[in-house]
């Protein structure tokens, strides 16, 4: 029986080696030969067969990440296109009903010893390993238990995988469909094609699975058609491509900081459930401070730990950025002089590790989503919609609901609510900074989506609009339509929804709904701007892949960054003392959600190219009203207010009479965000003081219940 990660003596040493690693340590299991870890510039070279018993690690041939072609697939025989060889891929995910043409595996037609899934590889490579899993369904449970490979150059002859004189049979699944299992083959092969052949398989199920093959690619000097057979890689911009863990993380982040420090500044915004510091890269001309009139931009990434690759973008932007700077690239010295940046490369560091412990190819779909205490991030804010739509419902002539600065509800400021230590960071983050536009950087999906992302009365899918749609579907598009995949109109579709016949953009809520998510918080308690966006199908690519989603993502992140100078942008003053007017409203007509004005009375008002109608107000202070053109152009026009207070004789009138209504929203605002400040100092304090109690270790090393697995994860 060929050496599997799931031989129980396997499980067993990695285990005891985990145990005796801290967080952040890579699993060191390499010098078994089953190391499929992250680290890149490893897997991806191919090193001798002398390393390992078992051959070189090899990178994957890419059916995960959709580089192998639907085309290099066949089979004996399948059930039916939904299942067709084509959807035998690791990790690819069924649409909601059985019976589409998106399914969730390769499903064979009969169920006897003669089926087979086989892969074209265009061209002889050294094949190492198979990695295998079930089938994704909501509705049946299938999975391979055991298998041969068979290995061709014609097609015609087929030479079996041998353990020593005998046929080799390796583990597959066991016990569900969704966790990946490897196997190493006893010797590596050369061939072109590879098939998989099920022995066994599930009791109450049929010949359905998943799979990826390992094979490192053989130098070819006599191939002069090479160059037709491969897609082009990797990236001219010679950054750190690779998976960086929290310690590799903040190594790098220092080396940036150490080559640019005049325009970069490392802070921390929290911690997460086990401890490990939430940084943020900051970029700026004066890092530091907030600039009047200087709009703040911010990316945050990795919200579900296994969603990678918006951390490595993040960080190989931040390298592009200081070393761009540099060199007086005038577009990146433009926008550091004009603009400050916070990227926020893992907002969940706790998902992350344990994604990264299993590695891209193991990792499978859910592994790492959630935080430490099994919370989906992305639902743990508070669900703001709800209680603006409820009192809206209410709504007088002369009394209406405010369309901004929501304050958070009581029951969220408690100890005891159930509100991750991240989520509380992101919040007190987005109180503190007056950011103006933001991305949140997820993965397993193609398609940059806008809020609001929660429906109106519970519907499950419904387009919901914000007042600001027009201006949120350009910002979609701005990001959809320069990233290289999506503007690919001959791409293949990720899993089994057809984003291109949207142009790759959506609204949240008619893709799904999501009662609490970070975008809906934002708009509805700041004045930030921000949209979802899906970076590439594959949640956790193989490192090798990371040069190309550089390439796929760069101009989309430059050019969203530019999106925050759009629109107008000014300073609210007194007229008399030439002060600035902090909590200034600025209101557009016709459009429902007003912005405020920062602390010194500066002010950013995301709109689309016209003519608007803008009153600035404030208390103590009459309205004024003046009109302002937004032209074409990625710059913001300039709309500055002075205004002059209410004679105190008037105040006094009011005071005695009908006095003015305070500005309760901004007073309940600010007092709720001091109660969960409030409260989260005590849960870390608490927590802290356990810590120290327990001599030091890692909450991770006793974790122990990792919850119930409620839905399938969506991207
Ligand atoms: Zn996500």
């Amino acid at each position: 029986m060929a050496r599997s990660v799931n031989d129980p003596d396997i499980n067993t040493a990695n285990t005891k080696v985990l145990e005796k690693n801290n967080v952040g340590k890579k699993k060191n299991v390499g010098n078994k030969g089953i190391d499929l870890d992250a680290d890149g510039k490893k897997l991806t070279k191919p090193t001798t067969a002398a390393n390992t018993k078992n051959g070189p690690d090899c990178p994957p041939l890419g059916l995960k990440s959709l580089r192998v072609d639907d085309s290099q697939f066949q089979a004996s025989s399948y059930q039916r296109m939904g299942l067709g060889p084509h959807r035998a891929r690791l990790n690819i995910q069924s649409g909601i009903a059985d019976g589409d043409m998106y399914d969730g595996a390769w499903c064979a037609e009969f169920e006897d010893q003669n089926q087979w899934l086989q892969v074209d590889a265009l061209r002889p490579v050294l094949f190492t390993g198979v990695i295998l899993q079930g089938r994704n369904s909501i509705w049946s449970w299938d999975w391979v238990e055991t298998y041969k490979v068979q290995l061709s150059n014609d097609t015609e002859t087929w030479k079996p995988c041998m353990n020593g004189t005998e046929e080799a049979v390796f583990d597959g699944s066991r016990i569900e469909p969704e966790t990946p299992y490897l196997a190493l083959f006893p010797e590596p092969n050369v061939a072109r094609w590879i098939r998989i052949n099920p022995q066994t398989w599930y009791s109450n199920g049929t010949i359905c699975l998943r799979a990826e093959i390992l094979a490192c690619p053989l130098p070819d000097p006599y191939n002069i058609w090479q160059h037709l057979s491969e897609k082009p890689t990797g990236s001219t911009d010679n950054l750190d491509f690779r998976h960086h863990n929290y310690k590799q993380m903040r190594t790098l982040m220092k080396s940036v900081n150490e080559q640019c420090p005049r325009i970069t500044r490392i802070y921390t915004i929290g911690k997460s459930y086990t401890g490990l510091k939430l940084y943020v890269m900051e970029i700026s001309d004066n890092p530091g401070k907030h600039e009047l009139g200087e709009p703040e931009f911010r990316y945050v990434a990795g919200m579900h730990g296994n969603e990678v690759v918006g951390r490595e973008l993040v960080l190989n932007l931040m390298q592009y950025i200081c070393r761009e700077f540099r060199r007086g690239n005038p577009r990146i010295v433009r926008l550091v002089t004009s603009t400050r940046i916070h990227l926020l490369p893992s907002m969940n560091p706790d998902g992350y590790e344990t994604a990264y412990e299993k590695g891209s190819e193991l990792a499978g779909w859910a592994l790492g989503r959630y935080s430490y205490e099994w919370v989906d991030m992305n639902h743990n804010f508070p669900d703001l919609n709800n209680i603006m739509w409820d009192a809206k419902e209410n709504d007088t002539e002369t009394v209406k609901t405010a369309n901004h600065y929501i304050p958070i509800p009581e029951y969220y400021t408690k100890e005891d609510a159930f509100v991750t230590p991240e989520t509380r960071a992101v919040i007190s983050w987005m109180q503190d900074i007056p950011f103006v536009l933001s991305a949140n950087l997820h993965g397993g999906e193609l398609v940059v989506s806008y809020p609001f992302d929660c429906t109106r009365d519970w519907a499950p899918q419904e387009d919901t609009a914000t007042a600001d749609n027009s201006f949120f579907r350009w910002l979609a598009t701005v990001y959809a339509s320069t990233n290289l995949v999506m503007a690919n109109p001959d791409r293949r579709i990720c899993h089994s929804e057809d984003f291109q016949q949207h142009n790759n953009i959506i609204n949240g809520g008619a893709w799904h709904t999501v009662p609490g998510s970070m975008n809906d918080f934002s708009y509805l308690h700041t004045n930030c701007f921000e949209v979802t966006v899906e970076l590439s199908c594959d949640k956790f690519p193989h490192a090798s892949e990371l040069p190309t989603e550089w390439e796929n993502n760069k101009e989309s992140l430059l050019i969203y960054m530019e999106q925050v100078h759009r629109g107008i942008k000014g300073v609210v003053t007194d007229k008399l003392t030439k002060q600035g007017i902090a909590d200034a409203i600025i209101k557009v007509e016709d459009l429902d959600h007003d912005i405020r004005s920062a602390t010194d009375g500066d002010y950013w008002r995301l709109l689309n190219p016209g003519e608007f109608k803008v009153t600035a107000w404030a208390e103590g202070y009459f309205p004024s009203m003046r009109r302002c053109r937004v032209g074409v152009e990625a710059h913001a026009t300039i709309c500055d207010f002075a205004l002059v207070k209410t004679p105190q004789r008037i105040r006094e009138i009011l005071a005695k009479g009908r006095r003015l209504p305070q500005d309760l929203q901004l007073k309940l605002r600010a007092l709720r965000l001091r109660k969960l400040r409030a409260s989260t100092r005590a849960i870390n304090q608490r927590r802290e003081k356990g810590r120290k109690a327990r001599g030091g270790r890692s909450v991770r090393e006793r974790r122990s219940f990792r919850g119930p697995r409620l839905l399938t994860p969506l991207a």
